[in-house]
C-alpha cells in the first residue's frame, strides 16, 4: 500500500520513493512505489502523468490498495527513484476542479440544486445540475464565485471520525463512513472528495461559465479556470480583435458589424438574383417556338431564376414552355409551365418521357430529368 503524498500536500512536485512492484501488462510496465504525489484516475478527472526515474508515467490507476503507474520500461524492485509530475497540467486541474466546488457550493446554496455529473477532461470541464438555471442566473454564481476566488479563503481537507461524519452535512454524501475524505471551502461548500485541490481558493485564479445546454432533466454547463481561462481567453480575443479589424468595427461592435455585412450580402444577392432573371428574360426573347411548343436549354441556372423565366415563356405559346438548364453530364434541372395544357394530370406521363422526377401545380412543374439534349427536344416536338 503506498502512502498518498497529494493528501498530505497537495502541492508536491518532486519527490523519491522505493519501487514495490514491478509487472507487465500489455506491451507496458505497472509500478507501484512505497509513496506517490501521482494522483491516479478517479473523482472525474484523468490521472496524472510525469516522470520516474526519466521514464514517463502515462497513466495511474488505483486498484483496491495499490496505485499503479504505467511506464515503457521495467524498473527493478527495491530502487530509490526519483519521481516529478507534470505540475502545470496538474496544478491547472486543481485550479478547475476547485473552481467545481465552488460553483456546484454556490448553485446548491441559491437554488438548491446538486451537482449531479463532473467531467474535467483535457479540453473542457462539465458540471451538471439537476435543475433549470438561466444566464442571468451563472451571471450571478460566476459573480460570487470570483469574489470567493478573490477572498483567498483556505480549502481544507479533512477524513472525519463516523461519529463527527454523521453530524456532517455535505454534498455528494457517500452511503461509506470509514476514511471519506471531507474537502470545505468555509462559507461556501462542503463536500466529500477524493481528488487534490489548491490550498486557497486564491490559487484558481478566477473561472468563468460558458456554455450551458439542456441536459436530461437539468442543465450540463461547460467551465474555465485559471491558466485554461487565460489561454482560452487569449484565443478568443485573438479572433475578436481579428474579425473587429475584418469589419474595421470596434471589438464591441462586432455583432452589428456582422449583422450590417449579412444585410448587405442579402441585398446584394437579391439585386444579383434581378440581374441574373434580367439576362434570363432576354435568353428567352431568341428562343424559336417548336410547333405548339417551345423548349429551351441553357446551363446551370438555378430554379429562381427559371421559375419567373418559365412563367412568362408560357404566355408565349399556345402548347407548353419547358426550360431545361444543364448541371452535369446528360443532367438537367427542368420547369415546364402551360396556359393551356393541365401538367398535374400529366406530370406522370412527362416524367416518364424525360427520365425525371419532380412534380408542382396545373401550370408548372419543376424537377430533375436526365437524358439527350435531342432527345428531350424531341418530347416536346
Ligand atoms: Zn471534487
Amino acid at each position: 500500500m503506498s502512502e498518498k503524498l497529494y493528501y498530505r500536500d497537495s502541492h508536491i512536485k518532486d519527490f523519491s520513493a522505493t519501487v514495490l512492484d514491478c509487472v507487465e501488462a500489455e506491451g507496458a510496465w505497472l509500478v507501484e512505489l512505497d509513496r506517490t504525489a501521482f494522483f491516479p484516475e478517479g473523482g472525474g478527472q484523468y490521472s496524472d502523468t510525469g516522470v520516474i526515474d526519466g521514464v514517463s508515467v502515462s497513466d495511474v490507476q488505483e486498484e483496491g490498495d495499490t496505485i499503479w503507474h504505467k511506464v515503457a520500461e521495467p524498473i527493478e524492485v527495491g530502487t530509490i527513484v526519483e519521481c516529478s509530475i507534470n505540475w502545470p497540467e496538474r496544478f491547472e486541474k486543481m485550479q478547475c476542479h476547485t473552481g467545481e466546488h465552488i460553483i456546484s457550493g454556490i448553485v446548491h446554496a441559491l437554488y438548491g440544486y446538486d451537482n449531479v455529473g463532473f467531467h474535467l477532461g483535457e479540453d473542457y470541464v462539465t458540471l451538471d445540475f439537476d435543475g433549470p438555471l438561466t444566464r442571468e442566473q451563472l451571471d450571478k454564481v460566476e459573480d460570487i464565485a470570483c469574489a470567493v476566488i478573490a477572498s483567498n479563503v483556505p480549502v481544507e481537507t479533512s477524513f472525519p471520525e463516523p461519529a463527527e461524519l454523521a453530524m456532517m452535512e455535505y454534498r455528494s454524501k457517500l452511503d461509506l463512513t470509514e476514511n471519506v475524505r471531507i474537502v470545505s471551502i468555509p462559507g461556501v461548500d462542503v463536500c466529500a472528495c477524493c481528488a487534490p485541490h489548491v490550498a486557497y481558493t486564491g490559487e484558481v485564479g478566477m473561472l468563468k461559465l460558458l456554455d450551458c445546454v439542456k441536459h436530461k432533466k437539468g442543465v450540463r454547463i461547460f467551465m474555465t479556470a485559471g491558466f485554461r481561462l487565460l489561454r482560452d481567453y487569449r484565443m478568443r480575443y485573438t479572433q475578436t480583435a481579428q474579425v473587429s479589424s475584418m469589419l474595421a468595427v470596434p471589438q464591441a461592435g462586432i455583432v452589428e458589424g456582422v449583422e450590417r455585412l449579412q444585410k448587405e450580402c442579402a441585398d446584394l444577392s437579391y439585386q444579383l438574383k434581378g440581374v441574373k432573371i434580367e439576362k434570363a428574360m432576354a435568353e428567352l426573347e431568341k428562343v424559336q417556338k417548336d410547333g405548339e411548343n417551345m423548349v429551351m436549354f441553357v446551363d446551370n441556372w438555378d430554379y429562381d431564376v427559371m421559375v419567373p423565366v418559365a412563367d412568362k415563356g408560357k404566355t408565349m405559346t399556345q402548347g407548353i414552355f419547358a426550360l431545361f438548364s444543364a448541371t452535369g453530364e446528360g443532367q438537367y434541372r427542368y420547369v415546364i409551365a402551360s396556359e393551356t395544357v393541365d401538367l398535374r394530370a400529366k406530370t406522370r406521363e412527362i416524367n416518364q418521357a424525360i427520365n425525371g422526377k419532380g412534380g408542382g401545380s396545373s401550370n408548372l412543374i419543376q424537377g430533375k430529368a436526365c437524358g439527350e439534349e435531342e432527345a428531350l427536344r424531341a418530347v416536346f416536338h
